[in-house]
């Protein structure tokens, strides 16, 4: 692991330029970007070492964006993508790529979508970091819990166990509420809010989801590709998904279920339950399966889970015959009237009721956070307390798999850094 450059500041009584709440990867870009401008900066992380939810990204080897154009990125965030503009204008994906090869870490896309670092390894990516950090001469305090924060007579207050830090300008960089045992803890929305911001609430996204059913627990371990998931509620309906999709003891996770989270879980505050319907057979239609079954008619008679075992996972066959109502001794030849058209149904749309997530816990980002209304997006200077920044996750805003949230939080750390001090 990239050690963190130092433990605490030789001078902490003095007036820093910029304090930087979260040594995550918003704060270190933060730092990175605020030395760069000439300023005198303190990064105070309350874990034993920097940047450890960057650690765990991406299964440990941290895809840290992609390759979709401007445009592209912010429509995939969705409402409040185009919040986005400023900072991906000045650090967006090829930006990023190249401020990455300069740190002398090069980067790879082997799919045309996703970014990792060419090792595949996060620590290249916290070591790069670091290291930028450390030649900068930026001061670091680690184990260094911010407890509280308040603007006195032009001047930040950031407390912790040890003292007191004074700054002219304040980043908070503190995350979401993922991961706790990342230092994830929230603390960053209080001191927002001490300073007059307001949030939205939160919720668990990218997060595996369980279901009322227990029969994915008997298709555990299987993976299905390009599954789509609609919300089944008809307000809702717009609420839909294309990815894979793997089966869990509790219910689903995969790359489409996290995702579909991130819409779910905020719906689940009020809903006790929200029906799915999933098409876990490469999107075949009612059309298709007729012409299928059809087909299984010009073959030899066989039951017909044997036959349907040939398009999905043998366990995924019979749960899917059993939803439908058809027996072990049906045969692809005796298969016909209402009973062909429920297997249909069920193929076409298998109904699974998710009653929860797995938490926080499970989660890889967290939906909600400080309101975007209250924050200069050119900037991300707070409009009601000049000289505060906020930065990654701790705002309002969060993306799907696939690099966004990282390419968000470098992209957001890095406007704050390079702010102007007034
Ligand atoms: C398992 C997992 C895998 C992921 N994989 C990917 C991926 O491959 N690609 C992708 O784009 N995104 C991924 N993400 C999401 C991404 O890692 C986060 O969105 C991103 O790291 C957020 O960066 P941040 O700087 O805003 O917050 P964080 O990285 O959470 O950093 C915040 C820091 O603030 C510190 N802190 C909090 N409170 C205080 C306080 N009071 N005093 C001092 N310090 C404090 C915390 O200890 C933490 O180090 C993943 C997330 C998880 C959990």
């Amino acid at each position: 692991m990239a050690e963190s450059p130092s433990t605490f500041p030789a001078d902490p009584a003095g007036l820093y330029d910029l304090i930087v709440i979260g040594g995550g990867a918003s704060g270190m870009a933060a730092t990175i970007s605020a030395r760069r401008a000439g300023k005198r900066v303190l990064l105070c992380e309350k874990s034993d070492s920097l940047g450890r939810k960057l650690l765990a990204s991406g299964g440990e080897r941290c895809n840290l964006s992609n390759t979709l154009s401007q445009e592209e990125f912010m429509e995939r965030i969705g409402r409040d993508g185009r919040f986005m503009g400023p900072a991906l204008d000045l650090l967006g994906g090829p930006k990023l790529r190249e401020f990455f090869h300069e740190l002398g870490m090069q980067t790879v896309c082997h799919d045309g979508f996703r970014v990792w670092p060419e090792t595949r390894k996060s620590s290249t990516v916290l070591a790069a970091l670091v290291a930028e950090i450390e030649r900068l001469g930026a001061e670091v305090a680690v184990d260094c819990s911010v407890a509280s924060t308040e603007f006195v007579d032009g001047e930040f207050y950031v407390a912790h166990a040890r003292g007191t830090f004074r700054s002219r300008q304040l980043i908070i960089a503190t995350g979401g509420l993922a991961l706790p045992k990342s230092g994830a803890a929230g603390g960053g929305y209080a001191f927002a809010q001490g300073f007059g911001h307001r949030t939205t609430p939160r919720f668990p996204a990218g997060v595996p989801l369980v279901s009322a059913e227990d029969w994915p627990a008997r298709c555990r371990m299987h993976t299905v590709g390009k599954a789509q998931l609609q919300v089944a509620i008809k307000k809702h309906s717009r609420i839909q998904r294309v990815g894979d999709l793997i089966f869990t003891k509790q219910g689903i996770r995969g790359p489409v279920v996290l995702d579909i989270s991130r819409d779910i879980s905020p719906l689940l505050e009020t809903l006790d339950e929200v029906p799915l319907f999933m098409n876990l057979c490469k999107g075949r239609n009612q059309e298709d399966w007729r012409t299928i079954l059809k087909d299984w008619r010009s073959q030899k008679p066989a039951p017909v889970v044997e036959r349907l075992s040939e398009e999905v996972p043998l366990e995924l066959a019979e749960v899917l015959c059993e939803l439908s109502g058809v027996s072990n001794t049906e045969t692809s030849h005796s298969l016909g009237g209402e009973l062909k058209e429920s297997l249909i149904r069920i193929l076409v749309q298998t109904p699974l009721t998710i009653t929860g997530t797995t938490g926080f816990g499970g989660a890889f980002v967290t939906r909600g956070g400080v309101r975007l209304k209250e924050v200069r997006p050119e900037s991300l200077e707070s409009k009601l307390q000049q000289g505060l920044y906020l930065c990654g996750e701790v705002l309002d805003l969060d993306g799907p798999c696939g690099g966004f949230n990282l390419q968000w939080a470098f992209a957001s750390g890095f406007l704050a850094g390079a702010s102007e001090l007034a």
